[in-house]
């Protein structure tokens, strides 16, 4: 049943497809595949695009590069090749005694699209060529004959094989006009009227068959605000559950306390660390569980943050675990904390999928008898078989790949621990609001003084030698450097650096006279461990990697940095790899070699060299490839959203996160009001993601 709907008691919305006007048993087994069933599915099966045919314009009437939809027969079509793999789509198309040419450059599949004979609606920029009108790539779209277009703006529809769109429209009016009085409002109406929203069956008529433009953006307006308003409801409900279980321990700072932490600091705190301790601390005090993402860019000095947090629970008795996403990390951090703890008596423990047996539980035994104040590991810190004594808080490093589900997995004693989640990517703001939605936010943008410049270029292959003579100069002067391929060995695609074979060329090349060493995330982790060891050490001087040192590795003498291949990482993941080589008081180097032919790669080794703010690129990055891979709410465990895009609908979600938040803070049982039928939605889709079972 479709998300958008409220599952009434209409019983009537729920007739199967086959019985709505103009469908059947046969086109009911084609909609079964776009998981079609209802006629309620039909109603919400939202347009995915639209055709402006509401200003048809005549052949002759046609002006230079003015976008213009045009009507008319299929004439002739004529597949061209030009080359290899090259080739040129040719249709001749005819409207009363006018003619235009449309063409596609190597765009061989839309010869499928198109048949002599076919009526077929154009929306392109026009240019006069000689003696003929043209559209190059122009969208096209197959209408059947008897289908009036002239003057609607049309809704095109996903559509699965053995359906058209004139087909589609026609079942999603017959569905409307049967059953689209039937549909129940879920916001009650002075809400509407004072948010501006559209009543849902207004937008459904017009999401489906806009009148114009403008009732067309009103129409997606209301969807999109709904199905964000649930989304921000669900997390409000989160939100509230979590704090009236209300059974984290209270763990206030005294000033004694303060002064004893911040002792075992070598520097002054900054004044974003400052801030982040303080909001840590005012939710630390309080009984309710803390549920805070702390948020900065690499180096920002995120892990003393954490570490203060830390000390602060054991102060009160209590332990603390820090997770880590990959061994490398927990390695890094237990010793990091080893470090800055070697003159207090806090007893650490590391826990990781890789020790042995009899190691580990000789550890876990120590964690359950509590005689152990800081425990820092990898996922393995969520099985089952691990109790802690007395858990006050939990640091969880690079959330993202952490899902909300995981988090909930170590809520299993009496007591909640507080939790800290820290993230180095930094998060584009509407992200932060909906996977992270139900957190606290700290942010630290300013990074500790005394960090030395950082120098980005971009290499030509021309330059490629004058950049080894350098890296090789500051080999000599002293530093260390990391070379970084995307790919592990050359066999998995052509034309793509990878570690394996740089580590060959460059020992027989421009680096033969230094010591190199190559780590990738198929090696064992002792393996990869001890040579990372070596590195740290400084016996290896260049460690030629993938991007498995993206996090995590701390090393302030290594200051050079080649990227080959650039092209193939992301904008944020190229900003965290050289958050390597910015860690000491050497300036950092970075030479970044891609294959910028797409005009994306290109604008994002610019956008690289040019800002150095995190936070910028992550949102620019966001900009450009949408919220796929890294920041999909999928990846969370959320399920995704349907009309609403994060990239876009910015504005949109701010005020449904602010509508939702006060609705529930004035309503505590929503189930009661007017908004019980939203209420129920927000259940129905979130609540087994966001654990909101008991909430219902
Ligand atoms: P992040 O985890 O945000 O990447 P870290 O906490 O690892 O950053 O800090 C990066 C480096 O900066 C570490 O070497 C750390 O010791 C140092 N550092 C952190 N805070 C300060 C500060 N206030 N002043 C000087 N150096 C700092
Ligand atoms: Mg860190």
């Amino acid at each position: 049943m479709s998300d958008q709907a409220y599952r009434s008691k209409q019983p009537r919305l729920t007739t199967p497809v086959q019985y709505v006007k103009g469908i059947g048993p046969q086109r009911a087994e084609l909609l079964e595949r776009l998981n079609l069933r209802t006629a309620s599915d039909m109603l919400f099966h939202f347009p995915r695009d639209y055709r402006d045919a509401s200003r048809l314009v005549a052949i002759d009437q046609l002006q230079e590069n003015e976008t213009a939809s045009v009507l008319g027969i299929v004439r002739e079509v004529e597949l061209r090749n030009t080359g290899p793999g090259r080739c040129i789509l040719g249709a001749l198309i005819q409207q009363d005694q006018q003619y235009l040419r449309a063409i596609w450059f190597n765009q061989p599949w839309v010869q499928d699209r198109i048949a002599v004979g076919d009526r077929v609606l154009l929306v392109g920029e026009p240019r006069f060529r000689g003696f003929r009108w043209e559209m190059a790539h122009p969208r096209l779209e197959t209408v059947e004959d008897d289908e009036s277009i002239s003057g609607r703006i049309l809704p095109i529809y996903p559509l699965t094989e053995g359906l058209n769109q004139t087909q589609m429209r026609r079942m999603v009016q017959g569905a409307l006009q049967q059953f689209g009085d039937q549909v129940v409002e879920v916001f009650p109406a002075a809400y509407l009227q004072e948010h501006d929203l559209m009543t849902i069956r207004q937008a459904l008529q017009q999401i489906h068959e806009p009148e114009s433009s403008q009732q067309l953006e009103a129409a997606r307006r209301r969807f999109i605000y709904q199905e964000l308003f649930v989304l921000q409801l669900a997390l409000a409900l989160r939100r509230q559950t979590l704090d009236s279980r209300s059974k984290a321990p209270s763990l206030p700072v005294s000033a004694k306390i303060d002064a004893r932490i911040r002792r075992l600091f070598p520097f002054a705190l900054t004044e974003d660390q400052d801030q982040a301790i303080d909001e840590i601390a005012t939710d630390l005090m309080r009984s309710t569980p803390m549920n805070r993402l702390l948020h900065g860019d690499v180096g920002s000095g995120k892990t003393v943050v954490a570490e203060y947090a830390m000390l602060l629970a054991v102060a009160h008795g209590y332990q603390a675990a820090l997770m880590a996403p990959t061994e490398l990390l927990a390695r890094q951090h237990a010793r990091t904390l080893a470090r800055d703890l070697h003159a207090s008596r806090v007893r650490i423990e590391l826990l990781t999928g890789g020790l042995n047996a009899a190691t580990r539980r000789q550890a876990e035994e120590a964690i359950a008898a509590g005689q152990i104040d800081l425990i820092v590991g990898t996922h393995a810190l969520l099985s089952e078989g691990l109790s802690f004594h007395r858990l006050g808080l939990v640091v969880i490093d690079e959330q993202h790949r952490f899902g909300v589900r995981q988090r909930a997995a170590l809520r299993r004693a009496e007591l909640d621990p507080h939790y800290l989640v820290m993230t180095a990517t930094p998060i584009p703001r509407t992200v932060a609001m909906t996977v992270f939605g139900d957190l606290d936010v700290s942010t630290l943008r300013t990074k500790p003084p005394g960090r030395a410049d950082l120098y980005t270029y971009l290499g030509e292959a021309s330059r490629r030698e004058a950049w080894w003579e350098f890296f090789r100069k500051k080999l000599n002067e002293g530093r260390q450097g990391f070379v970084v391929a995307p790919l592990v060995d050359s066999t998995e695609a052509e034309g793509v650096a990878s570690a394996q074979q740089l580590v060959e060329t460059l020992t027989q090349g421009p680096l033969k006279d230094f010591r190199l060493g190559l780590v990738h995330g198929r090696m064992s982790s002792a393996e990869r461990e001890s040579i990372m060891a070596s590195f740290r050490e400084g016996t290896v001087q260049v460690l030629v990697a993938t991007s498995v040192i993206e996090v995590g590795i701390d090393v302030p003498n290594a200051t050079l940095m080649t990227i080959e291949s650039g092209e193939r990482f992301g904008l944020a993941q190229l900003h965290q790899l050289r958050g390597r080589i910015s860690r000491g008081v050497h300036p950092g180097y970075l030479c970044v070699f891609a294959n910028a032919d797409s005009e994306e790669s290109r604008k994002r080794l610019e956008a690289l060299q040019r800002s150095s703010d995190g936070f910028e690129l992550a949102e620019l990055d966001f900009q450009m490839r949408g919220p796929g891979d890294l920041f999909g709410t999928r990846q969370h465990g959320l399920p995704p959203l349907r009309i609403a895009d994060l990239t876009r609908d910015g504005q949109l979600l701010e005020q449904a996160r602010l509508d939702a938040q006060q609705l529930v803070a004035k309503n505590p049982q929503l189930n009661d009001t007017d908004f019980r039928h939203l209420h129920r939605m927000a259940i129905r889709r979130y609540g087994q993601a966001l654990d909101l079972a008991d909430v219902g």
